[in-house]
């Protein structure tokens, strides 16, 4: 009995194994030829890839392919296939084409079934489910190494990077040890992750210091405010180096720079690789363009609010950055350089207010709007039960894992 027992889980386990081989969804580099019987073809486009390519893959018969062209050329062409795009083909037991799916983008999928002699094509509404998800973590080297692998990861740390952009300076002012904890939408299909949608609700903790968001709409307008209510957007940035421009800009090469800020004199030393890109910390007018001196290539803004900053040493002005100008906030200027008096590339960033010299990293930024008082109920509300999330999140402690770096136990 006991052995009936155990061929039977045997036989179970090889079942099961069998199973999970010809399931795999969405990696068509793991099928191999003798899984051409099973029902479902799924993939990822590559790159170069055309549905003939696929076709003659599965040994797929081409008049089939003809017809679906023909079928399909009304809603989508697939002359082109785009790389990293997913298809799903089903086919009957003798290898003919019952249903051909293709994601045209995000939202929508081509659908093609076989009808009669050959094919009939319509265009679908995906339809997402919608979960929350807790996601929390500590900052090793920098944020977006720390969030995770993939390019969804990759999208969520520059969200989370944007949230803040107005407190924080993700390029030079995480620690190791700092914590982040966030309440994301996900989007799913049959099951499956997507798609990160927007950032709910997160929390910051900077050098100890904890910072706190929650996305809120006032006004038909969404945005992030604090716990109190008031908005995190400001007059101005943290920093003229954006984390999000710089990371696309150097993602190529997987290269972060680490930055580091001098105070030697009126305004900030920005420490940079040359080309690294300058954003504008507000919104204003363009008062100087060109080279001056010892600032070498320089853009002065006068923003809104009569405050005036100054970007230095610029290798490059951008094109179309002229006097007279409208500049919004966090508008690419220029890239780093060493033009005019400098030892090293750097960015010489300075804030003048009444013509005065200003620290601008103590100096207090006048905010944007706060959630009314008419929702200010309902506001915190949302902001509790955004806390019980936050509060669920678990995040390792740094210190433990730091110290058996270190000691090598
Ligand atoms: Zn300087």
């Amino acid at each position: 009995m006991r052995n009936i027992l155990i061929g039977f889980a045997v036989v179970l386990i090889i079942f099961t194994v069998i199973r999970s081989n010809f399931t795999v969804p969405g990696s068509p580099e793991d099928v191999s030829p003798d899984t051409q019987t099973c029902r479902e073809i799924c993939g990822t486009v590559k790159k170069g890839e055309t549905l003939f390519d696929i076709f003659r893959r599965y040994s797929l018969d081409a008049g089939d392919l003809l017809k679906l062209g023909e079928a399909s050329a009304e809603i989508h062409g697939l002359r082109h296939l785009y790389p990293g795009r997913t298809y799903k083909i089903t086919v009957d037991e003798n290898n003919r084409i019952d249903s051909f799916d293709y994601w045209i983008d995000e939202e929508n999928m081509l659908s093609v079934k076989r009808a009669g002699t050959g094919f009939s094509a319509e265009k679908v509404c995906v339809e997402y489910e919608k979960k929350i998800l807790h996601l929390g973590g500590i900052i090793q080297d920098n944020l977006i190494a720390s969030m995770g692998d993939g390019r969804e990861r990759v999208m969520l740390a520059l969200s989370l990077s944007d949230i803040f952009a107005w407190d924080m300076d993700f390029t030079s002012d995480l620690r190791n040890g700092d914590t982040y904890k966030v309440a994301v939408e996900g989007y799913y299909l049959n099951g499956e992750f997507r798609k990160y949608g927007d950032i709910l609700a997160a929390e910051f903790v900077n050098s100890g210091e904890i910072y706190n968001a929650y996305r809120f709409e006032t006004d038909g307008e969404t945005g992030y405010f604090d716990a109190d209510g008031r908005s995190l957007k400001r007059a101005f940035l943290k920093a003229p180096l954006n984390f999000r421009r710089i990371s696309s800009h150097f993602s190529r090469s997987r290269f972060h720079p680490i930055l580091r800020i001098y105070r030697p004199h009126h305004g900030l030393d920005y420490s940079a690789p040359a080309g690294t890109p300058v954003s504008a910390v507000g919104g204003g007018t363009v008062i100087f363009s060109g080279h001056r001196q010892q600032y070498g290539k320089l853009v002065i803004i006068r923003h809104t609010n009569g405050w005036k900053t100054y970007y230095g040493h610029l290798s490059r002005i951008v094109k179309g950055v002229r006097k007279g100008g409208k500049i919004i906030q966090g508008q690419l200027i220029g890239f780093v350089g060493s033009t005019g008096l400098a030892t090293g590339p750097h960015l010489h960033y300075e804030l003048r207010i009444s013509n005065k010299p200003a620290n601008p990293l103590t100096v207090k930024m006048p905010r944007g709007k706060a959630v009314p008082k008419t929702l200010i109920a309902e506001f915190r509300i949302f902001k509790n039960q955004m806390d019980t999330r936050i509060a669920s999140i678990a995040v390792p402690r740094y210190t433990a894992i730091e110290k058996r770096e270190k000691t090598g136990t």
